[in-house]
Parts: structure tokens; sequence; C-alpha cells
């Protein structure tokens, strides 16, 4: 089953619709629903900043797969299939690494010394014929003892018994010898030879799936929550997938939430950073602010930061507090921080007072549009409900409103990508390419406000004014990630 996304291959169209009733036309997700076929338009794929391939597998499938490669390995090798899993393990599932690496040095197949291929004779012990378990100091006779591929001779029970207590703590995979210093990996057939509870064999078997697509670079777990899927790629760079089981939308190389343009080692350090100074942040999420020309306190109730005052009718930007008239497209300057260009040569204090309100006024505007995607999904309820009624009331049906719906949708999306351009630009270094980013980034502030601004006046807006903006908003911000993502 291949899965991949091509928004524009996700709008269904009326006739494709028919009567499937309107719960259809509430999906607001900032990236729509559904499979789509990956050979539907290569063109458009290819002009898709982020379009990624992959699957979405179910755990038998994943299976399949892994024991194809175990079976391939083994096969070439000649070896167990379950020494040739324990090496794929340890290498990332690199086959071809292996098989290299044993053909140029084909007399040991020590590519780590936790893995051992044959049994060795440890001088000293007695397995074959019997004697004492240097763990439980019990005598057995030989067909009591079992020998790990190191030599190391144990009884049974004691096997047994060292397993389960590693495997209570979530172990598998790693499970290694129980002589004391020696660090030779336990391959799978040993455990599950000697493991005798049915209960403990499922959970080592599920602790050694885990492990194996945990270690495979085409594989990653859907995050979404009781979800079993596993998808695989093979994309190496920070792409968007979504979960064709609970539609989760996550970064396949990283697992968080998709953060394009960031890159994941990014995202994860701004996160951290937003975590760590969360007491500092705190004071900046008031929900009113005080009208800049008739100072009557305002509450901020939709996502758009174009506030007009209801008292004197005042344009003003709820980031800046400035004009609104100074935030059109050619001269919106909001999202940008100047900083202080003599800063080097102030006081240490100056320094982290600088450095402190540069990264509020990120963390500001990272943290508002985060509060604008749910102020605005509000928004759309509000509509939602009104539209109900007219749909009610017969005046029009639902597809006559569909469009604003892909509108929020749209919306979402694009702040989305805007919310996650300000990590972005913290990090960034100071010059020319900086200098292009906030310009973009600006552009698709201005035309978000724009689109924010006609959908909560939706019934009222003209709508191929409406589909109009939609349309510029969008071209900015594939502009922005065609630019930016890295290639
Ligand atoms: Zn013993
Ligand atoms: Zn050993
Ligand atoms: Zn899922
Ligand atoms: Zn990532
Ligand atoms: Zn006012
Ligand atoms: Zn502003």
């Amino acid at each position: 089953m291949m899965s991949s996304e091509n928004d524009s291959e996700m709008d269904c169209s009326d006739s494709d619709c028919g009567d499937t009733g309107y719960e259809d036309y509430y999906s607001i997700q900032p990236w729509g629903g559904g499979d789509v076929d990956n050979d539907v338009d290569p063109e458009q794929n290819r002009r898709d900043p982020e379009y990624a391939v992959y699957d979405c597998l179910r755990v038998e499938e994943v299976e399949r797969l892994l024991n194809e490669s175990v079976e391939v390995l083994s096969n070439s090798l000649h070896v167990t299939p379950s020494l040739a899993k324990v090496l794929l393990h340890a290498h990332n599932w690199a086959s071809q690494d292996i098989v290299t690496k044993y053909r140029t040095n084909a007399s040991s197949l020590l590519i780590s010394s936790k893995i051992k291929p044959t049994p060795e004779q440890v001088p000293g012990t007695k397995s074959q014929r019997g004697g004492v378990c240097l763990v439980c100091i019990t005598v057995y006779p030989a067909d009591r003892f079992s020998t790990l591929t190191c030599g190391h001779s144990f009884c049974k029970d004691c096997w047994c018994m060292h397993f389960e207590v590693q495997i209570t703590q979530g172990i598998s995979t790693g499970i290694s010898c129980m002589a004391q210093d020696c660090d030779v990996l336990a391959p799978e057939d040993f455990v599950l030879s000697l493991l005798t509870k049915p209960n403990m064999r499922d959970r080592y078997q599920q602790f050694a799936f885990r492990d194996y697509v945990k270690s495979h670079p085409q594989l990653r777990f859907c995050p979404g929550p009781n979800c079993q899927i596993v998808l695989r790629s093979k994309e190496q760079r920070a792409k968007r997938v979504m979960c064709s089981s609970c539609k989760t939308v996550f970064c396949f190389r990283c697992g968080m939430d998709y953060h394009a343009p960031t890159d994941c080692g990014t995202i994860r350090k701004w996160l951290t950073k937003c975590a760590d100074d969360s007491e500092t942040a705190n004071y900046i999420s008031a929900h009113t602010k005080d009208c800049p020309k008739c100072h009557i306190c305002i509450e901020k109730n939709g996502g758009c930061n174009h506030m007009q005052c209801y008292n004197c009718k005042h344009d003003f930007c709820w980031m800046c507090l400035g004009d609104w008239k100074a935030h059109g497209s050619e001269y919106y300057e909001c999202s940008r921080y100047k900083e202080n260009p003599n800063i080097a040569h102030e006081s240490v204090h100056a320094q982290a007072r600088e450095a402190l309100k540069k990264y509020l006024h990120y963390y500001e505007r990272w943290e508002n549009h985060s509060k604008s995607l749910k102020l605005e999904e509000q928004t759309l309820e509000g509509i939602k409900m009104r539209i109900n009624n007219k749909v009610m009331n017969a005046s029009g049906t639902w597809i006559d409103w569909q469009h604003l719906f892909e509108a929020a949708s749209l919306l979402a999306r694009c702040r989305y990508t805007l919310q996650y351009t300000y990590p972005y630009a913290y990090y960034m270094e100071s010059g020319p390419r900086k200098e292009l980013f906030e310009y973009q980034q600006a552009q698709l502030e201005a035309e978000i406000e724009n689109l924010s601004w006609k959908i909560e006046r939706a019934e009222t807006t003209d709508r191929g004014d409406l589909e109009n903006q939609m349309d510029i908003a969008e071209k900015r911000r594939v502009t922005l990630l065609k630019d930016f993502l890295e290639v």
C-alpha cells in the first residue's frame, strides 16, 4: 500500500464527493486527509518541496520485510538466521556493509567483539560431561547445560532466569552472556530455546521487534497514541509524513511534530530552550492588550493579528501594537528582529538583556501563531454552525460553502509553516541569506493575516477574492520552503 501526499491532489471535486454528507467538509487539518496515489502527477510532485515517498506498513508487513533481509544475509554469509539478525541489528540493517566487511576479512566474523558466529570451547568448562553451574553452584548432567557462542556454559535454569530479569527491564536484543566480563550477545534462537514461559517469549519478541524497527534507518513507528503502524521511507531529510491509520502528521526523520523549514536538530534545540525558559516567557502570554489609541482593553478572540478596536475603530497590530497601515506586504517589518549593531561593545549585562530581548521576539511570534491556530479552529466552529443553520433553512448546500473549509485548511497550513520559520530565523546567522529569509517570512506573514481577516468575515467576503488570497498565501509558503528547505 503506497501512500504519499500531494495536497493539490487531495481536493475532492464536487463530482467525487457527491452526497457523502457535510462531515467531509469539516476537515480543517493543515495537511488534509486521505491517501493519494504516488504516481498521480509526477511533475506536480517534483515541484512540491515537501513531497515525500513513503509506505505505511502493518506489523506483519514489517516482519516480512525484516525477515527477507535476514534470509538474504544468512544465505550469503552461511550463518544462522538468528545470527544474521544480530548482525543486521548491530549494523543498522546495512546488509551490503556487512557482506563487504565479511568478504574482506573472511577468516573471522568478529565484526564486533559482541558477536560470535560459532561456539568456542572455553578451557575448563565441563558442559560435555556435566559439572557445576558456576551461577547456582549446583552439579548437573551435561544435558542440563547450554553454551552460548562465546563458549560460556551455564545451567538452563540460570540462563532462563537471567533472560527473564533482562526482559522485565525491557531489554531484548541487548541481552548478553552471564559470564563476568563477557559481553557477547545472545542471539534470538538461543534466548527462545531457553525461555519457557509463553508471556516472557511474547514480551521478548515484542521488545526485539521494537529494537529492530528503531535500528532500521528506513523505518519509524507512528508516534500516534496506540498506533501500530510503521512508516517506511528512503528519504534522508526531514520530511512530512502522515499515518494512513490514525492520520498523525510528523517528521519522518525525528518522529516529532513536523517542523519545516527548521531542521530536526535545530527544532530540538529550540524546544529545549523554550522548556528551559518557560518562566521568562510566561508573562507575554496575555490574552488582552490596550488599544494604543483610546486605551480601552481589547481581547484577542480570533487568530488574526490585524486588530480593530471596537471602540475607536483604530486598526493596529496585536504583536507590536503599531498601526496596521504599516503592515502591508510591501513594508511588513513586524516579524524581523532588529539587532543592535554595536552590541559587541556593550557591557555583559547589556548583552544578556539584548539576548533575552531577541529570544522573546522570536518566542512571542512562535507562540502567537500556535495560539492563533487554535483560535482559528474556534472561529471555524462558529462559521460551521452558522452554515449549518443556512443549510437547514435551505439557503445553499454544504458544497456551496466548501471553499470556506478549504480556505481554513490552507490558512492552518500556512500558519503552521510560519510558526516554524521563527526557530529557523532565531538560529540563523546575520547576512544576505537571513535577509532574504526574513523578507519572505514577512511576505508570508502579511498574506496570512489578510487571509485570516477575510476568513473571519467569510460570509461577507467575495468568494473570488478569498480564493485569490488563498492562492497568494500558498505561493508564498511554497516559495519560502523551496528556497530554504535544505536540498
Ligand atoms: Zn545454574
Ligand atoms: Zn560469554
Ligand atoms: Zn498512526
Ligand atoms: Zn525532524
Ligand atoms: Zn481604540
Ligand atoms: Zn506588528
